[in-house]
């Protein structure tokens, strides 16, 4: 059985739906689809749950755009305008969810209205796939994917989803199940999201508790690049990587895979591909174990809206272990990840995402003990496998913040 991960790109229009059925041709056997919501819909589905925390009537602009953008794919595949009723049903829901009161938690709205994506753009391709022959079962994956309620990270209860998945996935009647990426179930079936870009760690998890033999992640990039095409004109593609240099560059931030991904396929030894859905026949990028050295070119991986926030104890003591415990706390608490960190013996400096609600609340708590610096719009560059001729050249110019070198990786904090 493999898992294949369709992201929002590969099934943003009639022609990329349509072009996904030939894919799946080329790979008979057992299968199943994890399926992103189409295009940017998550982005216009944030917006449309901040504006119904906020009571913004501007929530039924954005709830007509999403429905429009559905409507016109639906007709494109149908070739005419067609009322799906599973699809009708799913925007009646929002509507009514729309209408009620609001409860006080964000997140939990967040997670109710943001899922919606997801379970669109499987019933729609589902239903289509049926109706052109691609015979295949919907599912709904907050069924089977049990979470925790920490809404917007949700984290998999393993030991209750691994009965569920299997009971569900049986492949006795069906050899495609189509089902939805990013969002799970709570033992109360609420509905949660497991971190924006989620669909993959979606992917990998149910490889993981179904024993897939393998998964393929499609996308518009012909695999894992060893650098950002939209920032650099030269890059080449890695036709091979070992999880665990897969997880050091997911982790500094390669956009390609989330960095969840990797270790439930670790855990079970299950290959991962990434491949074109453009040129599907193209061999891509494989993860997997690897016993022999992999002499791999530098890869770079660029971060953007970085923070830089520089602390030094107001009573000018030293950086102890308990203030370096109290700073983790404090960003364990409003959930930021520190992606670069350094310390001297007075000042402890951390580079972390800029979260959206800005860092205000964060340096007013930290000035309680520290004197706080702090810089927004940062770069965070990071070269696996650097020469000191490419960090020069990435550097020329710029102003550099914080600089760590390791034997194999170079980080760069750039303004
Ligand atoms: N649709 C979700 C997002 O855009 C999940 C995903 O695409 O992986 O974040
Ligand atoms: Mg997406």
């Amino acid at each position: 059985m493999k898992v294949f991960k369709f992201g929002g790109v590969s099934v943003q229009s009639a022609q990329a739906i349509r072009n996904s059925v030939n894919i799946l041709q080329m790979y008979p056997g057992n299968k199943v689809l994890v399926i992103s919501a189409m295009g940017k819909i998550t982005n216009a589905l944030e917006i449309l749950a901040r504006r119904y925390y906020n009571q913004d009537p501007e929530m039924w602009t954005s709830l007509r755009e999403i429905k429009e953008y559905h409507d016109q794919i639906i007709t494109d595949l149908w070739g005419e305008s067609t009322l799906l009723p599973e699809v009708e049903r799913l925007f009646t829901l929002i509507t009514n969810r729309l209408k009620a009161d609001r409860s006080m938690n964000f997140d939990y709205e967040y997670d109710q209205l943001v899922a919606f994506g997801e379970l669109i753009s499987t019933q729609i391709i589902s239903l289509y796939f049926n109706k052109t022959g691609t015979n295949n079962r919907w599912v709904d994956i907050r069924n089977c994917l049990k979470t925790d309620d920490q809404f917007r990270e949700a984290n998999i209860n393993w030991e209750l989803s691994v009965r569920l998945a299997k009971r569900q996935f049986t492949f006795e009647s069906d050899d495609l199940y189509i089902t939805q990426g990013f969002i799970g179930g709570t033992l109360t079936n609420q509905t949660t999201t497991l971190g924006r870009e989620g669909s993959d760690y979606t992917a990998a998890v149910l490889a993981n508790l179904l024993d897939a033999e393998e998964v393929i992640i499609w996308k518009n990039v012909p695999g894992i690049l060893n650098a950002d095409p939209d920032f650099f004109t030269e890059t080449q593609k890695l036709d091979e990587l070992s999880y665990k240099e897969a997880i050091e560059l997911s982790y500094s931030g390669a956009k390609v895979i989330h960095p969840k991904t990797i270790k439930p396929l670790q855990n079970k030894n299950i290959p991962l591909f990434v491949k074109s859905f453009l040129e599907p026949e193209k061999e891509g990028t494989i993860i997997h174990s690897v016993e022999h050295p992999l002499n791999l070119v530098p890869v770079i991986i660029m971060k953007n809206n970085m923070a830089l926030i520089t602390l030094t104890p107001n009573d000018f003591s030293f950086i102890s272990i308990n203030s370096v415990s109290d700073v983790f706390s404090l960003f364990a608490k409003y959930r930021l990840k520190v992606g670069l960190l350094q310390q001297s013996a007075l000042d402890l400096s951390l580079a972390f995402d800029e979260p959206e609600q800005g860092i205000d609340n964060l340096i007013l708590q930290l000035q309680q003990k520290f004197e706080v610096k702090y810089n927004i719009g940062l770069d965070l560059v990071t070269i696996r496998y650097y020469t000191p001729e490419l960090v020069s050249q990435i550097t020329a110019g710029r102003r550099v913040y914080v600089e760590q070198k390791s034997r194999r990786t170079a980080r760069m904090l750039l303004k």
